[in-house]
């Protein structure tokens, strides 16, 4: 496992921005699918600058990012009605399991069965506590 990084010049979701086109992009955010996806769908919200997590985006990024978690949301379901709930996830630091250290919001779109029991989500980010 790589040491986490704060060079942009090394960061492969810089790289993205500065290369690919994007699903979508607002003011300082950009988004695009996530190579390995949890479901079909699954997109990652980015600011366009360099910002290692959640707590180091600027409030402009921040609206930004929510501005497009409403559009693609409402997108994503009007291209796939199979899609009845969304988890949205931010891991910030390794211990809680990033692995790309430029800041992300996952937008997992989710289907009904798509899981056996789907109860408690965003909980399994601890083994073995997702169900209470
Ligand atoms: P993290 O564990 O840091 O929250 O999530 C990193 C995410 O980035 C993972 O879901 C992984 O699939 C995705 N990812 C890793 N490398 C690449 C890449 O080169 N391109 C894209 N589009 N996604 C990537
Ligand atoms: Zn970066």
């Amino acid at each position: 496992m790589p040491a986490p990084t704060d060079d942009s010049a090394d960061c492969i979701f810089c790289k993205i921005i500065a290369s690919a086109s994007p699903v979508a992009e607002h003011g300082a955010c950009f988004a695009f699918h996530d190579k390995y996806p949890v479901t079909d769908g699954h997109l990652l919200i980015v600011p366009k600058r360099h910002a290692p997590d959640y707590f180091s985006l600027t409030a402009d990024e921040k609206k930004d990012a929510d501005y497009l978690l409403h559009q693609l949301r409402e997108a994503i379901q009007q291209e796939d009605p199979s899609v009845t709930g969304f988890n949205i996830g931010i891991n910030n630091g390794f211990d809680a399991g990033q692995t790309v250290f430029h800041c992300h919001i996952h937008l997992i779109p989710r289907r009904k069965g798509d899981c056996e029991n789907p109860r408690g989500g965003v909980r399994g980010v601890i083994p073995g506590k997702r169900g209470y």
